[in-house]
């Protein structure tokens, strides 16, 4: 959450500062070139100076100095309460309870998020789509020293995440990097299988090593995915995810609202990770021909990929997209 500190601090630099900034140095040249009527004795002139300077002092006293008061409370405010949301996460990557209580939280977080968005919904349903935000990173896990996959295979997936989200929903998809893992995965490998029993695995060691890995790589993220409010998605490269066979090879996997990552195979479709995101923000399938979240992989570049009014409320009202 330390991010939402820096974003403050440039805001208040881009929107306060700079424009206070620009409106002295025109007031500068003003002066510079007020010409000294003598019937004034020049007081035109040094009116115009002390109205600069006054303004300069102001400003330096409360604006520069100010944000970096906020950003050091914020830094510290957030740095704790990320510490506790650490803490948090700890506790639930304890197999079993932990990850009974993580499935409970999780739904509790959506339900009341859903709840509290619910005029956000109707709004966006009538195309009234202010610009939101949401942050996801993306997770490389390194087994015996070698990386899954690369950054460079993934990238395409990122990018898509970015275009497509921003070009249907008005989102602005903010990527907060990739996290090499050298936590070795449980039995040294990590699959996913996408069905009622791996729901239920979540629940086991496999769960605890996603929970606990999620708030290693994305310490900021911590509290905000214990209130749910901005929570970051994050990607999982995985070596396989399963069911495959019967002439289908499943590529991507999420569990909806139970968990904050969701599970992808490297390089098999640019539009996977999207369309993971998709089911995290709670969309089913779709039989649309060019639909992102069409059941098996269309084929199309990830620009031509499009999804409904319905679809694009249900996504700007998740949890995890917010304005702040
Ligand atoms: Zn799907």
């Amino acid at each position: 959450m330390g991010r939402s500190c820096r974003e403050i601090h440039e805001w208040i630099e881009e929107e306060i500062e700079q424009p206070i900034e620009e409106w002295e140095d025109r007031q500068e040249e003003r002066c510079r070139e007020e010409p000294c009527n003598w019937w004034m004795l020049c007081l035109n002139k040094l009116v115009c100076w002390l109205v600069w300077v006054t303004v300069k002092v102001i400003r330096w006293v409360t604006v520069t100095v100010g944000k970096w008061v906020v950003r050091v409370v914020c830094t510290v405010v957030n740095v704790i309460l990320d510490v506790i949301g650490f803490i948090v996460g700890l506790i639930l990557s304890i197999p079993i309870i932990g990850g009974i209580i993580r499935t409970v939280l999780n739904w509790l977080v959506e339900i009341f998020w859903r709840i509290v968005g619910v005029l956000d919904l109707l709004g966006s349903l009538v195309g009234i789509r202010p610009r939101k935000k949401f942050y996801f990173g993306v997770v490389i896990p390194v087994i015996g020293g070698t990386p899954l996959t690369t950054e460079a295979a993934l990238q395409p997936q990122i990018d898509a995440v970015i275009d497509i989200y921003d070009r249907t929903c008005n989102i602005d998809a903010r990527f907060t990097g990739f996290c090499q893992t050298e936590i070795s995965p449980p039995g040294g490998s990590i699959v996913v299988n996408c069905d009622v029993g791996g729901f239920f695995e979540d629940w086991w060691l496999k769960g605890s090593w996603f929970e606990f890995v999620s708030r290693i790589c994305k310490f900021e993220s911590n509290w905000r995915n214990v209130i749910g409010y901005g929570g970051e998605l994050i990607g999982f490269a995985v070596n396989n995810v399963a069911p495959d066979g019967g002439g289908s090879s499943t590529i991507g996997c999420s569990f909806a609202g139970t968990t904050n990552w969701v599970a992808i195979e490297s390089g098999v479709d640019p539009a996977t990770l999207a369309h993971e995101f998709g089911h995290a923000f709670l969309l089913g399938h779709n039989n649309g021909a060019t639909n992102l979240m069409a059941a098996s992989v269309t084929g199309l570049p990830p620009a031509s990929l499009t999804l409904t009014n319905w679809q694009i409320s249900v996504i700007r009202t998740s949890r995890h997209v917010t304005y702040l």
